[in-house]
């Protein structure tokens, strides 16, 4: 996301850039992001180049090695170990509907890309079962509505397969805020059959404008005014909720942040995760400096707000723009989660996950140390879970 197509040119125009980016990339990272490329799957990411035991690649950093306990873990080397995230904190294990990719599967993509810590969304719009279809775009007519069924899969497939290396966030899906006002039953209700598992929400659609031909209705300003009653469980749990909130569009690109500033200025205390940072196929072509500073107002005004940079949309239609976003990410550093977006269908294989994960990634091979570790190495989510985990140091000499 948002590396500029052309690295070169970007080395020319930002000096100070060129520094951090560490202009002279390897061949590998040359091919990768040639813009003719940016479309083919990564054959091989998150691999270390670096030469570890036995002149190997360097080992990939176990969940272990991020424990607090662990006072022994190694500074990160930016110059050898992977630059995407060990945190994918979107991710949809399961599809629209049809079949997922079974969980052993899925925990091998997680370990081939060096992911330890991964939110477990369900999908905000389940279709309906009768019609077998897979994905919303194809099947316009047919509901797609918020549901149980995915937060209930997920939560016996946690329990069923366990992996040692790999910390797994269950999220409630199933809230439906535009409709229903039943949500602290539902919330009562999991409670009882997965006792204490949920640690997040979401992601929950205010407004998605790619849904409507699929039954959805956007939020409106009475219905955030009835959350009231969840939010105030969700703060009480220390527990975040993820947004999906159109921006706008392209004719329009800020028509809907007034519903996303009702949301904020109603629960300010409530932890708000924008997904995409309101970007969506539907807003591909916003002046970046506008979506830049709307999005720098906002985090200013509402401490309790994150951004996830989740969705290779935003990388295929912004990334022209690199220095831009990566000068926001490093003045906001604390503010940033990464995550793909990947959604699981079953067809899909380990590529589909590396090439999504490399490209809602790329920023941040660019940003500066400090944002790499809080963004990149876990820091921000580590923190904003409360998890006993912590973000390695970067080792100095990935600043010279
Ligand atoms: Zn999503």
């Amino acid at each position: 996301m948002f590396t500029p197509k052309n690295q070169t040119a970007v080395c020319l125009i930002i000096p100070a850039l060129l520094i951090l980016a560490g202009c002279a990339t390897t061949k590998t990272e040359t091919v990768i992001d040639s813009a003719k490329d940016a479309n083919k799957p990564i054959p091989v990411v998150a691999q270390s180049t670096g030469t570890g035991v036995g002149g190997g690649p360097l080992p990939k950093r176990s969940l272990n090695d991020f424990k607090k306990s662990n006072v022994n873990a190694p500074c990160y080397d930016r110059k050898n170990e992977p630059f995407t995230p060990v945190v994918d904190s979107h991710f949809h294990p399961r599809p629209f509907g049809g079949k997922a990719i079974t969980p052993p599967e899925l925990y091998r993509f997680f370990d081939e890309a060096g992911v330890r810590f991964v939110n477990y969304y369900g999908i905000g719009q389940v279709l309906e079962l009768k019609s077998e279809c897979t994905y919303y775009l194809d099947c316009p007519g047919v509901n797609a509505e918020p549901s149980v069924k995915n937060d209930f899969v997920n939560g016996m497939e946690v329990t069923a397969y366990k992996h040692e290396n790999l910390n797994i966030v269950l999220s409630m899906t199933f809230m439906d805020i535009s409709k229903r006002d039943d949500i602290l039953k539902t919330i009562k209700m999991y409670d009882k059959e997965f006792p204490g598992m949920f640690k997040w929400a979401g992601e929950l659609n205010v407004v998605k404008a790619a849904l409507t031909k699929n039954g959805h209705t956007y939020v409106t300003p009475e219905n955030i005014a009835k959350w009231a009653p969840f939010m105030k469980v969700l703060r009480e749990r220390n527990i975040p909720v993820t947004l999906h909130s159109d921006l706008g569009n392209d004719a329009n690109p800020t028509l809907y942040l007034p519903l996303m500033q009702k949301v904020l200025a109603t629960y300010p205390n409530n932890k708000i995760v924008w997904a995409h940072m309101g970007l969506s196929k539907e807003l591909t072509k916003m002046n970046p400096d506008l979506h830049v500073s709307i999005m720098k107002k906002i985090l200013d005004q509402y401490p309790n707000l994150y951004l996830d940079i989740s969705w290779d949309v935003l990388y295929e239609s912004y990334r022209d723009f690199g220095p831009i976003f990566i000068k926001f990410f490093n003045e906001n550093p604390d503010r940033i989660l990464p995550g793909t977006d990947f959604v699981a269908a079953g067809h899909k294989e380990y590529k589909t996950y590396a090439n999504e994960l490399d490209l809602t990634s790329r920023v941040l091979k660019y940003v500066n140390d400090d944002a790499f570790r809080q963004i990149a190495l876990g820091e921000n989510y580590f923190k904003l879970l409360g998890l006993d985990y912590q973000a390695p140091q970067v080792c100095p000499s990935a600043a010279n």
